[in-house]
């Protein structure tokens, strides 16, 4: 299928509250290009390299979400444009966005990203070390970014009971915090399990082979 018939059949299945995260790694800007024609304005990447490469051969309204692991030393490069860290998953690294983003008299927005899948390979706080964080936060430590929410990768699993209280982990989580102070995104869900991601409360998916293909790694 196309990049068209493939966009248009996820934005058909989406309830108009959910936003659409098309992530676009290992695809060239041609195809984010052909996404933007169709009207999607919002895109993911998971390195920096790769984003600074795109984003300049791209439309300026683009908003770009970082959505990989993301080196401290890495921040300043992307500070001036970047819309979302959606991967904010040390102290560390808000810190470091808060300083780059007063640098460039900006407000960049971040989700937390939390530790909800059973692997240990995955990026991500502790629950108790994002509820640390959001109090630091909401204590005025971090003055030049917004937390706006939490984002979550479930395992890596056919077992749609454990996704689905992964999920739903994530989401309890989204809804205590919430009562502390307004959140508008929980972002969690990717090309194969953002249909039980949306049932479990997410309104933010982030969706890549299912829009633009299978990616090669190998060039
Ligand atoms: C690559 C990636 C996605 C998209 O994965 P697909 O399975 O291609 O939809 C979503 N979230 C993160 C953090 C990613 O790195």
């Amino acid at each position: 299928m196309s990049i068209k018939e493939n966009y248009q059949a996820i934005k058909n299945q989406l309830p108009a509250e959910v936003q659409l995260v098309a992530v676009s790694k290992t695809h060239p800007a041609s195809a984010v290009q052909e996404a933007y024609d169709l009207g999607q304005k919002v895109f993911g990447e998971n390195k920096v390299q790769e984003l600074m490469e795109k984003a300049p051969l791209l439309p300026e309204d683009i908003q770009w979400h970082l959505i990989g692991h993301l080196q401290t030393n890495k921040v300043k490069y992307i500070a001036p444009f970047i819309d979302t860290i959606q991967s904010v998953d040390s102290e560390k690294l808000l810190a470091e966005i808060n300083k780059e983003s007063g640098k460039n008299n900006r407000i960049i927005k971040v989700l937390l990203q939390v530790k909800i899948a059973a692997e240990d390979t995955k990026f991500g706080l502790e629950i108790s070390e994002a509820k640390e964080l959001f109090q630091q936060y909401l204590a005025g430590k971090y003055p030049n970014t917004e937390i706006t929410g939490l984002m979550g990768m479930a395992t890596f699993t056919d077992d749609e009971q454990q996704i689905r209280k992964e999920f739903l982990t994530l989401k309890r989580l989204f809804d205590e915090l919430n009562q502390l102070k307004t959140l508008n995104t929980l972002s969690m869900g990717m090309s194969d399990d953002f249909p039980l991601a949306i049932e479990c409360g997410a309104n933010s998916i982030r969706v890549g082979s299912a829009i633009f293909g299978k990616r090669d790694y190998s060039i």
